[in-house]
């Protein structure tokens, strides 16, 4: 590991001690091997006054929920120093008198709350203070003789902490260590299975012993040798077998989750090792990880998920109930899975959650990997672990990502999605919290959303192999299907059926009816593994009200409510809804050009604004109404409904 320290860009901050720390602790938040997603914390001890002009040390610590990477001034909660020195000294500190007493001696009431390590930076006598869960000191820390290879690797100057639980009680176990040991002789502290504190009074110094400890640890590693696993022979990918774990850890979970696969070849080759499931059933890298991945993951090596979850679930409770002080135990269901031949999954409700989770697992199956090949993989006691993943203080982390939107872990597929009425869908779908796969034969739809929750997927859906590889592609990146929107459609050039062209027919038929009879084909078994499944038809009010000249198109519609009629009556008894809207009249799609619409409101000598609202409740109707319609059709408003047929034309008598 190399410093990324630059001269050039600290000397800007160089007469301010703030802007300072702001600049290394995102040096080192930058640094996957040091710090993954919230883990580690970094201070500066900065002399001010307050507002009567008096002189106080104040401690800048990284405010919780903030990520070191992109930390700003604002996420450093300033508090005094002198409170925290006289906390330390104190016996015992209860976690809710401890947040409170820091929160108090803030001298600024909106900044974040401090980190749960405050007391013990404030503790260490110096400007800077740097701390890391850096993976090689970890990894190293992890073995049954760490402790050895650590005063190995760095000789008597390195104050070596025994692992105890974060927080107070590590300031104090710090705060009677040092006691009577001179500051100046320590090259900084290691703290077995957690991490690295260095410091010192320049910001580069604190900064560049923190890099140069990881990377003798990284030397270190390197000399053993250790390699990587080797054998990454991929099974085929299986898109039913990844729908039937997602169903299983979802029903664990309570609510639906996104299976995010990690199929890189390193993970395969570590899902491939032949003692993975007792590898991996020990615990994580650092406790802290345990609030995102749980303490082990689900190890899929049998074809029938429901008992490997039900086997993880009845290992939870054991874990619950041997530990448990009254606490509640929270859900059962795993965070993330090995799938031997396939890789590992991170699963969670938003592709945030999954991502973080894939994120740490891809440290932590390296990290086992190369213990266990230098000596022997070792985790934490199930003690130590189950005192952090039901501390209070880390739970708190995770309620502060907030409640979640109500399709949040939901997975839709909506056709003709580069315009109009399937563009408003995935927009509401996204805003809703699913993840949606966008499909269109408009090449355009791999650029359409900005949104990491869309992928777009060129599809022709007349081309059934097309068709079907599109609905393999959405259940492989998100896990499963649970919501289909059937909207692509043509309006074919109208001719009465004295002047029918042949070939407008057919394709009429081919892309309104049969295309989407294969849609729900392809669909129908993954929907089967979904989470409240359902279908949304796009019909036409020409169903109810066909017009003259508009033969191809208003058959085609017909046949398609008929078939979306006959699927609510086959598929209601396995859970799978299915509704048809009827639109008309809206105007704000490709088709309708402004030129177009003036021809036609001309044609009825009305104005443009006249011709748009012409209808009961003279409204215009736009695709978002539709697209609004749609997604509620898909949500809990209609959970007891199938088989229905709304019209969203503003009032047209011939209809009603
Ligand atoms: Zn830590």
């Amino acid at each position: 590991m190399e410093s990324s320290w630059k001269d050039t860009e600290a000397a800007a901050f160089s007469d301010d001690l703030l802007k300072l720390r702001v600049y290394t602790s995102r040096l080192l938040g930058h640094e996957e091997d040091l710090v993954l997603h919230g883990g580690g914390n970094t201070s500066v001890k900065i002399r001010e006054k307050n507002i009567f002009g008096e002189e106080q040390d104040i401690l800048y610590v990284k405010g919780s929920g903030w990520d070191l990477g992109t930390i700003e001034e604002a996420g450093f909660a300033p508090v005094k120093l002198a409170t925290l020195l006289r906390l330390a000294e104190l016996k015992e500190l209860s976690d809710i008198d401890m947040v409170k007493n820091q929160r108090m001696a803030m001298t600024n009431p909106s900044a974040p709350n401090p980190s749960v390590e405050t007391i013990l930076h404030g503790l260490i006598p110096y400007t800077f203070v740097d701390h890391t869960h850096a993976d090689a000191v970890v990894t190293i820390t992890n073995t049954p003789s760490g402790e050895d290879r650590i005063k190995e690797i760095y000789g008597p100057n390195m104050m070596i902490i025994p692992y105890v639980m974060p927080g107070f009680i590590l300031a104090r176990t710090i705060y009677l260590m040092t006691q009577g040991v001179n500051w100046d002789d320590l090259d900084g502290m290691i703290l077995m299975n957690h991490g690295v504190f260095t410091f010192d009074h320049d910001a580069k110094t604190s900064y560049e012993k923190m890099i140069s400890i990881v990377d003798r640890a990284e030397k270190y590693l390197e000399g053993k040798n250790l390699g990587a696993p080797k054998n990454s022979d991929a099974l085929p990918a299986d898109p039913m077998g990844l729908a039937r774990i997602r169903q299983s850890v979802s029903h664990s979970f309570g609510k639906p989750v996104l299976a995010d696969q990690n199929t890189a070849s390193e993970a395969i080759a570590f899902s491939n090792l032949e003692n993975v499931a007792k590898l991996t059933s020990l615990g994580p890298l650092t406790p802290d990880h345990i609030i995102r991945t749980k303490r082990v993951p689900a190890v899929f090596a049998s074809d029938t998920p429901q008992e490997v979850i039900a086997a993880y679930e009845k290992d939870y409770q054991r874990y619950f109930d041997a530990l448990n002080d009254g606490e509640t135990r929270l859900d059962p269901a795993p965070r993330w899975g090995i799938w031997p031949g396939h890789g590992a999954m991170a699963f969670g409700p938003t592709l945030k959650h999954t991502g973080i989770i894939k994120d740490i697992t891809r440290h932590t199956m390296q990290a086992i990997y190369r213990s266990e090949k230098m000596e022997k993989w070792q985790a934490l006691p199930e003690k130590d672990l189950f005192e952090v993943e039901y501390w209070s203080l880390e739970q708190a982390k995770l309620k502060k990502a907030g409640a979640g939107k109500p399709m949040d872990g939901r997975i839709a597929l909506v056709t003709g999605a580069a315009g109009g009425i399937g563009k408003a869908c995935v927009d509401h779908l996204v805003e809703a919290g699913a993840v949606v796969a966008a499909l269109d034969i408009n090449p355009a739809i791999t650029d359409t959303f900005a949104s990491s929750s869309v992928i777009g997927i060129v599809c022709d859906v007349t081309d059934g192999a097309q068709l079907k590889g599109a609905v393999e592609t959405t259940v492989l990146r998100f896990g499963g299907l649970d919501m289909v929107i059937a909207n692509a459609g043509i309006f074919p050039k109208s001719a009465h059926i004295a002047e029918m062209d042949e070939g407008n027919w057919d394709r009429s038929l081919s892309i309104n009816v049969t295309s989407q009879q294969r849609l729900m084909t392809y669909c129908i078994p993954y929907l089967e593994l979904g989470f409240d499944p359902a279908i949304v038809i796009i019909g036409s009010k020409n169903v109810p009200a066909p017009g003259p000249g508009a033969g191809a198109y208003s058959v085609a519609k017909a046949g398609l409510t008929q078939l979306a009629r006959v699927a609510a009556m086959e598929l209601g008894s396995k859970g799978i809804r299915v509704n048809t809207i009827h639109p008309n009249a809206v105007y704000d799609t490709a088709i309708w050009t402004d030129e177009v619409l003036q021809q036609r409101a001309d044609h009825y000598g009305l104005t443009v604004q006249e011709y748009k609202t012409n209808n009961v409740l003279k409204q215009e109707v736009t695709s978002h109404d539709v697209a609004s319609l749609a997604v509620q059709m898909l949500g809990p408003l209609f959970a007891k409904i199938t088989g229905a047929q709304v019209p969203i034309d503003g009032g047209n008598d011939r209809v009603i």
